[in-house]
């Protein structure tokens, strides 16, 4: 049999859609079938294996699994050896403290000797031995939020996005400890047939998120204004410039950066093109 490489993924959670967007992304197609542990692509040699999302980083080490996807606070949370080896830029939330509404909370030493609830010990203890706090905490895995209120702690530190849990508890943020994203992990001593196969993989990867960060830009400009154009335009390298039928005008085609977009939109009118057209691109092979 070929050399096949093991990725674990969240069976189901947070992480889940938008691995399985990145691995469809990436061309790799695979059945998933509700309930199933395990699946294997068509056309990539892969194998699937769904699990909770903490358990992940230990199968990783174990060599169980070779590769997994995992939220950076589980992977640094659970402190197995395994290899972070790309950022995969979703699924980013914060491990924050918060402390009860009415809290006059000043400064990260009023949480000195007070008690606090998390699913994160090792994160929070890691950073309060860095800020020199000592606090007492209370791991508990589940439903952290309501700790205070039920009287077990007088603060909590969990993973907040919106705030509204905090907010529906009576708690207020106070200090972000932790951001965090989906990473893209793997087992230190992959067999070299293995690790070919992951670079292959993180290849696709690196020109999906290529891709998805940049747009390609085709507008239309008299002659004269080029110049002015070109400098506006941050390509890959140079804009590409065409003719077009109509005397003293050029088709101008470029790729730009989403997140310059509107500004660069805006100098382009200013500068005089006209028709400007911005389509998304697939896949941008570096
Ligand atoms: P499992 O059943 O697999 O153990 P879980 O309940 O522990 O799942 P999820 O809530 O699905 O975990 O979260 C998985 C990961 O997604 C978290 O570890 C974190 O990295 C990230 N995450 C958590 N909450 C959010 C959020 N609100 N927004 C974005 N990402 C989040
Ligand atoms: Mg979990």
């Amino acid at each position: 049999m070929s050399e096949m490489i093991r990725i674990a993924i969240q069976k189901s959670g947070r992480l889940s859609e938008d691995s399985l967007n990145l691995i469809r992304e990436c061309g790799i197609q695979f059945n998933n079938g509700t309930g199933k542990l395990k699946s294997e692509a068509a056309n990539f040699p892969a194998e699937f294996l769904s699990l909770r999302d903490d358990d992940i980083p230990g199968y990783v080490a174990d060599g169980v699994a070779d590769i997994g996807i995992v939220g950076e606070n589980v992977l640094i949370e659970t402190h197995q050896k395994v290899d972070l080896v790309h950022r995969l830029g979703f699924s980013k939330c914060r491990l924050s403290l918060a402390v009860p509404r009415g809290d006059d909370y000043r400064q990260l030493t009023d949480l000195h000797q007070k008690r606090i609830a998390t699913s994160y010990p090792r994160i929070l203890s890691n950073f309060l031995q860095e800020h020199k706090i000592e606090a007492d905490i209370h791991e508990i895995s589940g439903s952290v939020e309501i700790a205070p209120s039920i009287g077990l702690t007088d603060a909590i530190c969990d993973i907040v996005s919106s705030g509204s849990t905090l907010m529906s508890n009576g708690l207020k943020e106070v200090e972000v400890i932790f951001r965090s994203e989906a990473v893209l992990i793997a087992h230190p001593n992959l067999s070299p047939a293995r690790q070919q196969i992951l670079d292959k993989l993180i290849f696709r990867i690196k020109s999906v998120q290529a891709a998805k960060n940049n747009k390609y830009i085709l507008l239309n400009a008299p002659k004269d204004a080029v110049a002015q154009i070109t400098s506006i335009l941050p390509g890959m390298k140079s804009p590409t410039i065409v003719p077009l039928a109509e005397e003293g005008w050029v088709s101008i085609h470029s790729v730009i950066n989403e997140n310059a977009f509107w500004d660069i939109i805006d100098n382009l009118r200013a500068a005089g093109a006209q028709g400007i057209l911005v389509v998304p691109i697939e896949k941008m092979i570096m």
